[in-house]
């Protein structure tokens, strides 16, 4: 049996009211007068930033939040707790919340030695002859690629009406440059990234980068019926790495998401990306979506090089992303969605 607490919250005041099981959880002295940010210390920083984003604008806006926290308490001991909290029904205007904290420390930590010893069998499994890196060179080139050879057979029809369709085939020559530019340097990064330098380091504007690359994924969003919307905090200090890299992360997180969302039928295709300034001098981008999310058994396994669950996937996209993540100095994890899908997360340090 798990231990559960329940509490109170008012958005508007501040007031907490807990139960005396929920001070327990949290490692705190019954009737302790605390705020909210002395409740913040005790969370794990990345579940912070997930705590304060699920409650400014909630994914489910009826059944408020749904989160699985990892605690700190003094002392070093780790605790997962599991926060449910929903608006007061009677009067949802009041901002007043009220929960139950469940304390799941001992189901999340066979969870994860489960987890751990699938992670080991996995690694065994890893094809030899190709390798990462021809396997990394294989994934990256493919997308501009196909975009050089749609370019090329649109253009021959273009050509094909004479002058009349003189401008259409130089915008698809001038896209066939573009993507043969992008090969180029895409080759380059990964030499760059697998023997081990540093990624180059000139100023990049996150928010530029995501619009960019929304752009560049127009087609494969209108074509598989997808809106991709965005909320881009503004004025956010720029980052230092490589454009290319930065890129390739968000077009993998893209297409995953993209690809997710090939079989839903049901309800709305959705991506949603969003930036924002995290705790500390971090920028955290963030791809959601409304597919069909991954199996929690997966997730330790989901970044390892040749880890796939689809048909034709060579499971290389979530592993260059963490590569190239943590040669920037961030962190890239995934949670799937309370309601439908997953969304991925990345952090990068803000250019001192
Ligand atoms: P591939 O796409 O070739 O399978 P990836 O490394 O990009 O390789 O992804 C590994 C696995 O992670 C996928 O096969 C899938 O099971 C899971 N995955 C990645 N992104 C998502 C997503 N947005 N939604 C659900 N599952 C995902």
């Amino acid at each position: 049996m798990s231990m559960a607490g329940f509490f109170g919250w008012n958005t508007r005041t501040g007031e907490l009211t807990w139960s005396n099981v929920t001070y327990e959880i949290f490692g705190f002295d019954p009737g302790t007068d605390l705020v909210l940010a002395d409740v913040y210390k005790r969370i794990r920083e990345e579940d912070v930033v997930l705590l304060r984003q699920a409650l400014d604008d909630p994914a489910d806006k009826e059944e408020g939040p749904d989160l699985r926290l990892r605690l700190t308490l003094p002392g070093g001991n780790v605790k997962y707790v599991r926060v449910r909290a929903h608006p007061e029904r009677r009067d949802p205007s009041s901002g007043q919340y009220v929960g139950v904290a469940m304390d799941i420390t001992s189901s999340a930590l066979s969870e994860l030695e489960l987890n751990t010893s699938r992670q080991e069998l996995a690694q065994k499994k890893r094809p030899g002859p190709i390798g990462e890196v021809g396997a990394w060179v294989a994934h990256d080139l493919a997308q501009p690629l196909s975009s050089i050879v749609m370019n090329g057979q649109a253009c021959i029809r273009w050509m094909s009406m004479g002058t009349a369709g003189t401008e259409e085939a130089r915008s698809c020559v001038q896209r066939i440059v573009s993507s043969g530019y992008r090969a180029t340097d895409i080759i380059q990064q990964i030499r760059r990234l697998a023997s081990g330098e540093k990624p180059a380091t000139a100023p990049i504007f996150i928010n530029e980068l995501v619009e960019s690359t929304e752009a560049l994924l127009g087609e494969t969003f209108e074509k598989n019926h997808i809106t991709c919307t965005s909320s881009l905090a503004p004025g956010l200090p720029t980052i230092s790495g490589d454009r290319t890299q930065l890129q390739q992360v968000l077009i993998n997180l893209l297409n995953n998401a993209v690809q997710s969302l090939a079989d839903v039928g049901d309800r709305k295709r959705k991506i949603f990306i969003a930036t924002r300034m995290s705790e500390g001098k971090e920028l955290l981008v963030m791809v959601e979506d409304s597919g069909t999310g991954f199996r929690v058994q997966d997730l330790p396994l989901m970044f390892s090089p040749f880890f796939t669950t689809k048909a034709d996937g060579m499971g290389m996209g979530l592993a260059i992303c963490r590569t190239v993540v943590e040669a920037h100095c961030g962190r890239l994890w995934a949670l799937n969605n309370t309601r439908h899908g997953a969304t991925f997360y990345f952090t990068l340090p803000a250019a001192p």
